[in-house]
């Protein structure tokens, strides 16, 4: 069964192959986790493409032997970039070229699992890449009139602000990001990129309600938590 996200204002649909992920590349969020190193390269993760849910859909922590493999699911906001072309060794003037659209998405991760994995100096392809551990909204066909590296990201939790930035705040900004990628894994057709989350990330419980929205109302995306 192929992933396929709805492409705003038509009923066309974006077809996702793989999903890179970006990690630390908001320095506000870096502090967050107690450190004030900023890294030398994008850093760099994967998650499944059976990941991706929609709009409305609901996300729930896995269970496993009938129990919870987590108590503890964190949200992280962030911008969602598609790439809308096969691209390998991209320069970074090449590649606005080579983005589709955008969107917003949660990199939902469950918090305990990949502590456990960090101590243990294991991969965190359990805590990241879960079923329905990459919500994205609708996508956006890029435009000239927007620009994408000035755009807020906000996050609301039952209608109470939970995260606020701005994607200028980016270590790395999407060019840096889509040359990097291309460069190193090589980029297809329908890949997306989760560009990082600003500061703010925290707990969701069951029945939490999740509305995250980029720029001025440009894209929205609500899910609800299962548990
Ligand atoms: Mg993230």
């Amino acid at each position: 069964m192929s992933k396929k996200i709805k492409i705003s204002g038509k009923n066309e649909y974006f077809k996702v192959n793989n999903i890179f992920c970006i990690g630390k590349n908001y320095f506000e969020h870096i502090k967050e986790f107690g450190s004030s190193e900023k890294p030398e390269k994008p850093v760099v993760f994967l998650k499944p493409n059976s990941a991706v849910i929609s709009n409305g859909e609901r996300i729930s922590v896995p269970e496993y032997n009938g129990r919870k493999i987590s108590e503890s699911l964190h949200y992280e906001t962030e911008m969602v970039v598609a790439i809308g072309k096969d691209a390998a060794c991209i320069k970074q003037e090449y590649a606005g070229d080579c983005i589709f659209g955008y969107g917003i998405g949660l990199d939902m991760t469950l918090r305990d699992v990949q502590g456990e994995a960090k101590k243990k100096g294991l991969p965190w392809g359990t805590a990241k890449g879960f079923h329905s551990s990459a919500p994205v909204s609708e996508l956006v066909t890029k435009s000239a009139t927007i620009d994408l590296m000035n755009l807020d990201i906000e996050l609301k939790i039952n209608n109470i602000r939970k995260q606020f930035g701005n994607t200028s705040a980016m270590i790395f900004n999407i060019y840096q990001l889509v040359s990097y990628i291309s460069n190193i894994f090589y980029l297809q057709k329908g890949d997306l990129i989760f560009t990082g989350t600003p500061e703010g990330v925290g707990e969701v419980r069951r029945g939490d309600r999740l509305e995250a929205v980029l720029g001025d109302n440009l894209v929205k995306l609500n899910v609800e938590i299962d548990g």
